[in-house]
């Protein structure tokens, strides 16, 4: 007779320092089962930016460890389960398997990589900062909605210094698996704490998590790197600029359903898009600032739309913030600019609707070793200090200079 897997729905995600498995009794046979066994392998070849989904085909249950063996009362109504594992380490990626006694065949792998939130910070933690120094410095700080994700996260932005003369924007977390707000808040902090004189005269914005959905499934534990929405579009190919012209960067195409550069249905599509475009709306600054890059680490390489490289009075324009920027941010002498970001991202749709400087921030040269822990998720809490202190130097930088 046809054997069948005894659990499923399995759901794994790691918080406060578990990892919480949840799953339900598979239809066939459940009346039988009095035990569930949960087996794990530890995964060390797992490799951050390479793996993706596909990796779960290259583990066996073979590999795996029984870890614990739970008794459970076949009479009694429920099938749905939970099981917590505080045996786990950050920064090391897991697979579990379910089974139970009499069946030969197992449930599973599901894979989830225990994640420190200083460096992968939770939704509500980046809430409650904000929250705390909106209390914390009342005259200084204000908080604004700009709408709500598909999961009906709100979509907030910060905004500190002089509200009526907003210079500075910045937007974190277009791509989930990028970075934004863990270098974003502590910039804040430090704003707040040692340049209030610069704020009086020059108000900035952050828009910290602009794609909080899939952000939350990377900090929860979700292994592999995540970039578009829940809706699976790219927001950063949903703008309205050149929205309707099918690009093709990393070789990839944007009008493709699965891709991970997927533009949307339509351009503005996404809630999150149009909270974004309602935060530029509201600021009304005269620079934008994108962070991207990959696991919280952005650097000072500044990509502008590909479109921008010939018009010299425009770049010249970006070059009065990047000059600047890049000289507090104290690693090069020279301004990186590259030419790189497509139709319906937001730099594009920012320069070709206002002509406003506005850069995607990037990983451009670092050190082979800086390089192996920015894209292998292997950032430290020192790392993630030095960086958001370039640019907390790098934004005085330009409040200094160009704001005189
Ligand atoms: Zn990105």
């Amino acid at each position: 007779m046809r054997e069948f897997a005894p659990f499923r729905n399995i759901s794994v995600v790691y918080e406060e320092g578990k990892v919480m498995l949840t799953f339900i009794k598979a239809q066939r046979h459940r009346e039988k089962y009095a035990d569930f066994q949960v087996y794990r392998v530890t995964c060390d070849d797992y490799l951050f930016n390479e793996d993706y989904e596909d990796y779960q085909n290259h583990i066996s249950f073979e590999q795996s460890v029984l870890i614990d063996h739970v008794r459970i009362n076949p009479e009694d109504s429920t099938i749905t389960y939970r099981y917590e594992d505080c045996t786990v380490r950050e920064g090391v990626t897991y697979a579990y398997y379910l089974k139970t006694e009499g069946v030969a065949l197992f449930s599973g792998p599901v894979l989830v990589r225990p994640r420190n939130n200083k460096l992968w910070m939770p939704y509500k933690m980046i809430e409650n900062e904000m929250n705390k120094l909106l209390k914390s410095y009342p005259d200084l700080v204000s908080i604004r909605n700009h709408g709500y994700s598909i999961r009906q996260k709100e979509i907030n932005s910060i905004t500190i210094g002089n509200k009526e003369n907003i210079g500075l924007s910045f937007v974190g977390l277009i791509h989930a698996g990028e970075s934004g707000p863990e270098l974003m808040l502590s910039v804040i902090k430090k704003l707040l704490l040692e340049q209030k004189e610069l704020l009086f005269k020059t108000g900035i914005s952050f828009l910290m998590n602009a794609n909080p959905d899939e952000r939350e499934r990377n900090v929860k534990g979700v292994p592999w790197y995540l970039r578009v929405n829940a809706n699976g579009v790219d927001i950063n190919r949903n703008f309205e600029s050149g929205w309707e012209v099918v690009e093709y960067g990393y070789g990839l195409d944007t009008s493709m359903v699965s891709s991970p550069t997927y533009r949307g249905a339509k351009p503005l599509s996404e809630p999150e898009t149009r909270a974004v475009a309602d935060f530029i709306d509201f600021c009304h600054a005269d620079v934008m600032f994108s962070f991207h890059c990959l696991s919280s680490i952005c650097t000072d390489s500044f990509l502008v739309s590909k479109y921008a490289e010939n018009n010299h009075e425009y770049i010249e324009k970006c070059m009065l913030f990047l000059k600047p920027y890049t000289k507090g941010f104290g690693v090069k002498d020279k301004v990186s600019i590259y030419y790189g970001t497509s139709y319906g991202s937001l730099p594009h749709w920012l320069y070709e609707k206002y002509e406003m400087p506005a850069f995607d921030l990037e990983l451009g040269d670092v050190s082979d070793e800086i390089k192996d822990m920015v894209i292998h998720d292997r950032v430290t809490e020192e790392l993630l200090d030095e960086y958001s202190n370039r640019h907390y130097k790098g934004i005085c930088e330009v409040l200094k200079n160009v704001y005189r």
